[in-house]
């Protein structure tokens, strides 16, 4: 329920005039260059990916072999399918990385404050096969990154995994039916099987602003975070910024979690927001000791299912994670006063007037707190859930530098520009996110060839197209994992990735064997599912409700920039929602027959 104030049945505020505003809010931000305003950390910009968690001059020998399987990245998604793999018998696999170990996101995304904002007990996969509670309701970035390594332990995983070494090409051969992998350690070896699992947030974009090239400080992307020049760790204690006047730009959820830590530590601290975010209650609490190990087997899945199931709008008899992504916001007096706004709109309002209001309670600069206010619907950004991030803008050191949605004018040597204004600054932090909606070469930088030389980004030049979001037609023995098109999409992606990953070991364990040549999708099927996106999407008439919910939206990642894309409906998540997703593959599996694939094994002798 909401904690505002509803007089004689009637809304505390105008749905027209809020309507009106946020019109007026996006329309500032729209801009022409949309995805193109970024660069990518590449040429001039490849130091912004350098790892700083592993020592300079690693070096191996490469190597020649031929393995089973390879799995490119060794975060959830690669970890799971491993593990599901190891369970399904198959022992001669190899996880590929680009980090110095496993963990993925959370190998990455050190920064000070990094956690999670889904709740612990759902976001750490596998805590009823490996083991382990976590501390809080809400896990920091190094417990999940050690839950990581514990998987990779319990699984036998370390073994198998080439760490600091990026997959350039793989290439299919009918004749061998094989792919052959190459990697920028000039390893050529042959799999039989190759997954992807890059994850959708993992290439660090740059704003490609004038004069980005020029700043004579020091500077990095958040996901590569610099202790040896800030000090402190995740938990804060950012002593080596004390003496230093410090630029944040960006304030999506990354830089919402690290404000708190760079105002507590810098001497000064800028935070450059070109849209804020709506800042939620977290309520992060200690673990129930005894709750917690008195859950019945089966009770991690159960509750995943749970939250996506309420998160989502689908009925269930109990709330079990209760939190700000699940409560319901609803208020039938708001409905039945929003005339032409529907309830959904009424209620949407209803949350973020919350968020807004949360804001004048906490923060004493009026003109600070009004531009903190996030003027969008909820849901066009993502929310963020934290406790600390308003009050910091309370800390004298600490300003809010508002671009009224404009961002960044340009960087010069010694700082940055904002509305004519020049912030002299020793370092800036780019809290600027990562590469969403280009293509899948472009973004992960691995150029997959299939059959008669068919590039995946060929495949998919006119829309996606997959069988559960995981095989491709002409691409044998090839599954992507972990990818945001044509597959169940949620809040807490490790569910979704679990389910995959039991799709895998269940197709491994029952329809592949050691012998097995290929398995592919067929044309027909890949068509029947491309088919069944459309169809779902259109019947439940989600197509133009989300097509005209993005259209309003603010410009961000989630709606390509403020132009969803044509190709939306067929590049989106299953219409059906993501349990209705997992639904079909439970289904597919229970009904043993493979359909919509062939799995050619050997000619029998
Ligand atoms: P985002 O893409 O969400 O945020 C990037 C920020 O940079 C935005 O505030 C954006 O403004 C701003 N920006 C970009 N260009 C400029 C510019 N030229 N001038 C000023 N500001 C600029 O990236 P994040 O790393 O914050 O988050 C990415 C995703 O990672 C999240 O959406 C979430 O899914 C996940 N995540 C989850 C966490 C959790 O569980 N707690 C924590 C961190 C990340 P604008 O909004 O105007 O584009």
């Amino acid at each position: 329920m909401t904690d505002s104030n509803v007089t004689d049945g009637a809304p505390d505020f105008d749905p027209a005039a809020l309507k009106e505003k946020y019109a007026a809010e996006r329309q500032k931000r729209l801009r022409q260059d949309g995805l193109a305003q970024y660069v990518q950390p590449r040429g001039q910009f490849a130091e912004f990916l350098d790892d700083p968690n592993v020592e300079p001059g690693f070096t191996r020998e490469p190597l020649f072999d031929d393995v089973d399987v390879v799995l490119l990245g060794a975060g959830f998604g690669g970890l799971l399918c491993a593990a599901e793999l190891r369970k399904a018998g198959l022992k001669n696999i190899r996880l590929i990385e680009r980090g110095g170990d496993v963990g993925g996101t959370w190998y990455w995304n050190r920064y000070p404050g990094a956690a999670c904002d889904v709740e612990s007990y759902i976001y750490m996969p596998m805590l009823e096969e490996v083991g382990g509670m976590p501390e809080k309701k809400y896990a920091t970035a190094p417990e999940i990154w050690e839950h990581t390594k514990k998987i990779a332990r319990t699984y036998d995983l370390y073994k198998d995994s080439l760490f600091q070494t990026r997959i350039l090409s793989a290439e299919w051969s009918d004749e061998t039916e094989k792919w052959t992998i190459r990697t920028d350690r000039d390893d050529v070896f042959t799999t039989r099987y190759l997954f992807t699992a890059p994850g959708p947030l993992a290439h660090p974009k740059l704003p490609g602003l004038p004069g980005i090239d020029t700043f004579k400080g020091h500077t990095f992307h958040t996901s590569r975070w610099d202790y040896d020049y800030t000090g402190g760790d995740n938990k804060g204690n950012l002593t080596g910024l004390a003496d230093k006047r410090v630029a944040i730009i960006g304030t999506g959820a990354t830089a919402v979690q690290a404000v708190p830590h760079l105002g507590k530590g810098a001497k000064e601290l800028f935070v450059i927001q070109r849209t804020p975010s709506s800042i939620h209650v977290r309520a992060d609490r200690p673990t129930d000791e005894e709750w917690f190990t008195n859950q019945k087997p089966g009770w991690q899945k159960e509750r995943m299912a749970n939250f996506t199931t309420v998160f989502h709008g689908g009925q269930a008899e109990v709330d079990l994670v209760s939190d700000s992504w699940t409560e319901t916001f609803f208020d039938a007096a708001d409905a039945v006063a929003g005339g032409t706004f529907s309830p959904f709109q009424m209620s949407n309002f209803r949350k973020m007037e919350d968020a807004r209001k949360r804001i004048d309670t906490v923060v004493k600069d009026k003109a600070t707190a009004e531009a903190l206010k996030p003027w969008y619907n909820f849901f066009c950004k993502r929310p963020c859930f934290h406790d600390q991030y308003l009050d910091t803008f309370n800390i004298p050191s600490v300003h809010l530098v508002d671009t009224n949605g404009q961002g960044v004018e340009r960087i010069d040597e010694t700082g940055l520009w904002v509305n004519g204004v020049h912030y002299e600054v020793d370092c800036i932090i780019f809290a600027t996110g990562f590469e969403v909606g280009t293509s899948f070469t472009t973004r992960t930088g691995i150029n997959i060839i299939g059959r008669n030389g068919e590039t995946i980004d060929d495949h998919w030049r006119d829309g996606f197209r997959s069988f559960h979001g995981m095989q491709v037609h002409n691409f044998p023995n090839f599954f992507y994992i972990g990818g945001l098109e044509q597959a169940g999409r949620t809040a807490n992606f490790s569910h979704m990735i679990s389910e995959q990953a039991e799709y895998v070991g269940f197709l491994f364990d029952k329809g592949a064997n050691h012998g097995t040549k290929t398995i592919e999708v067929t044309e027909d099927g890949e068509a029947a599912w491309v088919q069944e996106i459309i169809d779902l999407v259109v019947k439940n008439k989600q197509a133009s409700q989300n097509q005209s919910f993005q259209e309003e939206c603010t410009p961000g990642y989630y709606n390509n920039e403020g132009a969803p894309s044509r190709i939306a409906i067929q590049n989106g998540a299953y219409g059906g929602g993501p349990m209705a997703y997992v639904k079909v593959l439970h289904d597919w599996c229970d009904d043993g027959t493979f359909a919509g694939l062939e799995i050619h094994e050997p000619p029998k002798v």
